[in-house]
């Protein structure tokens, strides 16, 4: 790989202190960032064959969305204005298990495109129950940066005594994708256990998923939990317990746990997050749409929780930007509490980036723009009508850009998408594969 050197009129950092740069530019070699400093200093310091220009751009370190569903992409439009249950078993479930090995292809692909055009470098993505290795292959071949894995689920939530499949035979599968798919790419792709939510997995499942995690490393479980008060009360009726207690007793919760949502806690639930360090994902947009509540991020954040932002699939957005979640996610606070000083543009940007890369456990080497990271950023074109003036450039990517001022993504130390170019696959194809399927679909 060719070392590069990318310049910027700001550099938006993500480091502890949260610096911003003027006239910065970082030098990358082999996907990772080796050097950091004054547009001036790099370039008097190295040579690169390859210089990206940061004239009218800022550099920021690439978006972790911590809950997605690829796969329900070419869904978007299919489920609007409905509540979380009916939305799920009438539209979203029904969907996903009509879809071809080529539709969940077709579907993630077009999730990671929208995703890698407006700005994410990283999704911690569940798929479908079935034709997985065909959603992963689109993550793989997008060169997005992706915590996925197949959606576990093994009763009709509509009906949590009757069985869907074997859980045994669930497992067998995951084990196989675990050693096709876990710590693959240069350490790009790594599996996830996804077990959907409780209402679809029988603890016979869930007590498989955590078996299977502690035999691997890195394994993380992502789940949903308390998102909506009547799913809630299901759970409640199915495991004689609430949510989060009913996730603890079968030991999914911890340090490798994600959980979507947790609108709906009490105050032991909110306890028991802190104590296993279980991490949450915000998903504002969706929590939204579906009218499931407002999370009480402020309480999770003031307890220590880790806190990463999602956007959730497309039914429930209808949009993939993550740059929308952003603005939204500290609207939501402010206006709950009635204080407008809550989750202001650094904090908000930090669970974007460095936070959510925390809340994966991958804050290591990605989410920040930081000497030794490997090189996942984004570059913003700020000679748009909506940049003018410029006085504080976080401010700007939090309340006035959207994805669409993304001008170019690198993940790895690729150049993933420039200019309105996807440089890992055909677009053009992409939208005839989709406007074949939405002709399936119409008749
Ligand atoms: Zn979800």
């Amino acid at each position: 790989m060719k070392d590069i050197i990318i310049e910027a009129d700001y550099l938006i950092t993500s480091n502890t202190l949260n610096s911003v740069l003027k006239d910065a530019a970082i030098l990358v070699v082999d996907g990772e960032i080796t050097a950091i400093g004054s547009k001036k200093e790099i370039n008097k310091d190295y040579s690169a064959p390859h210089i990206i220009s940061g004239e009218n751009k800022i550099l920021m370190p690439g978006l972790v969305n911590t809950h997605s569903h690829s796969v329900q992409t070419l869904l978007r439009g299919k489920a609007d204005d409905l509540a979380l249950l009916d939305w799920l078993e009438k539209v979203v479930i029904p969907g996903e298990s009509n879809f071809t090995a080529d539709d969940v292809h077709t579907s993630s692909l077009l999730g990671f495109a929208e995703m890698i055009r407006t700005g994410t470098t990283t999704a911690n993505d569940m798929l479908s129950s079935s034709n997985a290795e065909s959603g992963i292959n689109s993550a793989i071949e997008t060169g997005i940066r992706a915590r996925i894995g197949q959606m576990l689920m093994d009763v009709n939530p509509s009906s949590p005594t009757e069985g869907l499949e074997n859980a045994d035979e669930i497992i067998e599968t995951i084990n196989q994708q675990i050693t096709n798919f876990h710590y693959t790419h240069n350490k790009r792709i790594k599996y996830t256990l996804n077990a959907r939510f409780l209402l679809s997995c029988s603890p016979e499942l869930m007590k498989g998923i955590v078996k299977t995690q502690h035999r691997y490393d890195d394994l993380m479980i992502h789940t949903h939990a308390s998102e909506s008060q009547a799913e809630c009360r299901e759970v409640e009726k199915y495991y004689k317990t609430s949510y989060i207690r009913a996730l603890r007793d079968v030991g999914a919760l911890g340090s490798e746990t994600i959980v979507a949502h947790g609108i709906w806690l009490d105050e032991e639930e909110y306890a028991i997050m802190k104590e296993t360090d279980t991490r949450l994902t915000h998903n504002p947009s969706s929590n939204c749409k579906l009218a499931s509540g407002i999370c009480d991020v402020k309480k999770h954040l003031d307890l220590g929780i880790i806190v990463g932002l999602g956007t959730d699939g497309a039914p429930c957005n209808n949009n993939l930007d993550m740059f929308r979640e952003i603005r939204l996610a500290t609207f939501l606070q402010k206006v709950k509490h009635l204080d407008e000083k809550l989750l202001p543009a650094k904090q908000v940007l930090r669970m974007a980036t460095i936070d959510g890369a925390r809340a994966l456990n991958w804050d290591k080497e990605i989410g920040s723009i930081e000497k030794g990271k490997r090189a996942d950023v984004v570059q913003v074109d700020i000679d748009t009508i909506n940049a003018i003036p410029i006085y504080d450039p976080i401010s700007h990517v939090v309340y006035s850009a959207s994805g669409k001022d993304v001008c170019m993504t690198m993940i790895d130390g690729k150049i993933v998408y420039q200019d309105n170019n996807f440089n890992t696959f055909s677009f053009e194809s992409l939208k005839n594969k989709v406007s074949q399927y939405k002709e399936k679909w119409s008749h």
